[in-house]
Order: structure tokens, then sequence, then C-alpha cells
């Protein structure tokens, strides 16, 4: 079968061709994959700044967002059949049994760092024709999500950021009540996004959602098919080549929540000088290398203080983060019928992989396809 691998030692990406993979443990699912979505942590991979093949592995297989189609089960799984369609989710815990984190299934917050991730970190990923692995990663798709499902691992990052958020909302203020509906508990508030890839726009939607009055502010300038998809889902768009961060703030009053989707450390600063009164700043960004920035920290931490600001790094996600994911799918394509789709902006064969992950990035999700006509 054919897969897309990295080579870490002569720095190459292309397509292998392998030995397709069995069932060898009875809670095993075999798995077809259908469509792998790319975005920046593949092009870091693929330019060899970041990503580790498997112990004593030459090269590593790509990809981690995914939606698959199971083909076969073992013995032991009782909740998936042939014919369903699953995301896969991608870390798996360590094996200290100190960490607290992963011995409760919530890898995503692993104290020892020594998880492994399919696609980046110590693990093969999902950019293969087939692939093996345990029913308990898998989250089930209802058909229905057929052509969006491969949306849902990006969007895990907002919905746990945005779980966690509402969890401290409760406990201070806006002090939501937890009996509100999911739609309302960001009524009154405002919300700026910080980028306008992927991430951001997911990111997005799931603020507009939940009720926020939500901005994005991002370099680009209209006309852009990304803006446009902003306007769709009823938030304004702000560029940052027309509008200062303090005229961003006045336009949007206090703001209750950034949501940071860059990676940009020096835009990210700023962006905290802005922060309202009360505010949260969730960061979702990986810098790699970047210049050094002048700031003040002082002045930071002075506001942060009298202004009871928090400060939340968040790193996708747990099993809670792929259900929210799934359900939300559902409900953006109901809301806004014609953006979900629009973020996909095509589907190509694996020997286009390389292309699409080393060039521009468009900001709409480009999806890997081993057979491009389903
Ligand atoms: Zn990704
Ligand atoms: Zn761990």
């Amino acid at each position: 079968m054919k897969a897309v691998a990295v080579f870490p030692g002569p720095q190459e990406v292309r397509i292998v061709d392998q030995e397709s993979p069995r069932l060898t443990l009875p809670d095993q699912v075999l798995l077809r994959m259908l469509d792998i979505g790319i975005c920046g942590t593949d092009k870091e991979i693929c330019s060899f700044e970041y990503g580790t093949p498997p112990p004593g592995d030459d090269h590593l297989v790509i990809g981690h967002e995914s939606l698959a189609e199971v083909v076969d089960v073992g013995t032991a799984v009782e909740r998936l059949r042939p014919g369903d369609l699953v995301v896969p989710s991608v870390r798996r815990p360590c094996r200290h049994p100190g960490c607290a984190a992963c011995r409760s299934g919530h890898q995503d917050y692993c104290y020892t760092g020594d998880f492994s991730e399919r696609g980046i970190k110590d693990a093969h990923g999902y950019m293969a024709e087939y692939v093996v692995d345990r029913e308990q990663y898998m989250n089930v798709v209802p058909a229905d999500l057929r052509e969006i499902a491969v949306l849902a691992e990006p969007l895990t990052i907002a919905e746990k950021a945005l779980a966690q958020i509402f969890w401290m909302m409760q406990q201070r203020p806006p002090w939501i009540d937890p009996e509100t509906a999911r739609g309302e508990r960001g009524n009154g508030l405002s919300a700026v996004v910080l980028g306008i890839g992927p991430v951001g726009l997911l990111g997005a939607m799931v603020l507009a959602n939940a009720g926020f009055t939500t901005y994005v502010y991002s370099r680009e300038l209209p006309p852009s098919p990304r803006i446009d998809l902003v306007a769709a889902i009823g938030a304004t768009y702000i560029s940052s080549q027309t509008a200062t961060f303090g005229q961003l703030a006045e336009q949007a009053g206090n703001i209750d929540l950034i949501y940071e989707a860059v990676g940009h450390s020096h835009f990210a600063l700023e962006a905290l000088k802005v922060l309202g009164t009360n505010g949260i700043f969730v960061l979702t960004g990986v810098p790699g290398l970047q210049a050094f920035v002048e700031a003040d920290p002082a002045r930071l931490m002075r506001e942060m203080v009298l202004q009871n600001q928090v400060l939340l790094g968040t790193v996708n996600a747990g099993p809670d983060a792929f259900t929210a994911a799934l359900r939300d799918l559902g409900l953006f394509r109901r809301h806004w019928p014609a953006v979900v789709p629009a973020l996909i902006a095509g589907r190509y064969p694996p020997e286009q992989a390389a292309d699409l992950i080393l060039g521009r990035p468009t900001g709409i999700k480009s999806v890997i396809a081993f057979d491009v006509s389903r």
C-alpha cells in the first residue's frame, strides 16, 4: 500500500510502498483512510523542524487529521463494525505508572512528555491507505458528516479551549450559570480571534456559535475567500494592516476573550495589551524559532494582576473535545450550510502531498485522499 513519509536522515518527503498492516490484537480495528487534512504541523515536519520517526525507523508516515472507514475489527471490539466512519485521535499515553493524566485517559495533559502522537512523534500517522489502531482511540462519526469530518481534529483545539473557559467562567466573571445553553454562554461578551487560518476560522465558528460577538484580526486584506467566510458566520473581520490593536479594542469594547491561532509571539504580546478586564487569553499557536522582541514585562504583569486576567495555553485534545467537535460540525452545517464545506479547499492525490504541504497555506483546508473519486 501507499503512504506518504518523511525521511529526516536524507531530508526527503516521498511516497513509500509498504505492506498493509494487519490486526494483531483483539481490540484493534483496521481502517481504510478516506481523508487526511494537512496543516502547519505537517509543514514543520516536512521542513525537518519537527517530528520524530518511531524508535528504530528511518522514516515517519505523516498525517494526523483524518477520517477513516472501519473495514475489519478484532474479536474484542464492541462499539464498531465494518462500514462505520471514525476520526481517530492523535496522542497516545506515555507508559509511566505515575503519570496521573495518561493513566486516567487524559494524555493531552501528559506530565512526562513521553507520549507519542500519530504522524508527529514516535508513531506513524494516517497518510496511508490502511492503518491499524485500537478501538478506544476511535471517535464515531455520523454518516452524514462524511464530507466534513476531517475537520474534527483541528476543531478539537477550540473545543478543548472553550470547555476550559466555560468551566472557569462559572467561577469568575461573568459567572456563567452552568445551566446556560451552550449557544448563549457568550451572549454579551466579545471575543477576538487572532489569525485567519483553519484553526482561527474554526475557533471563530465555535465562539460565534456560543453567542460571543466575534472579531477576527489578521494581516490579510480583502478580497479574500477567508474573509468572506468570517462574514458568513456573522463575525467581523478587521485587518491588522488597516487597524491597530488600539483601534480593534475601541471597536470591540471590553475584550473578554482572545483566542490566539497564529503562533506569532510578537503579535500575541501586542494583543495581550488590549485584553479586557477579567479577560481570558488563550494561546494555541506553537511558534518556531522567532526573532527576539522587546517587551515590557512589568507593565504586562501589572495589567494582568490589576485586571484579573488569565493566560491559558492549550494543546489538543482528549475524547470529550472530539465528541464536542463532531457534534458542532453537525450544528455548524445546519447554521451555515455553505460555510463548512467551503473550509475544504479540495481533495488531492497523495502524489501532491509534499507540494501542498510545503506550498503557501491557503488558510482553507487541503485534504489528501487516496481515492479522489470517492
Ligand atoms: Zn494539524
Ligand atoms: Zn503521560
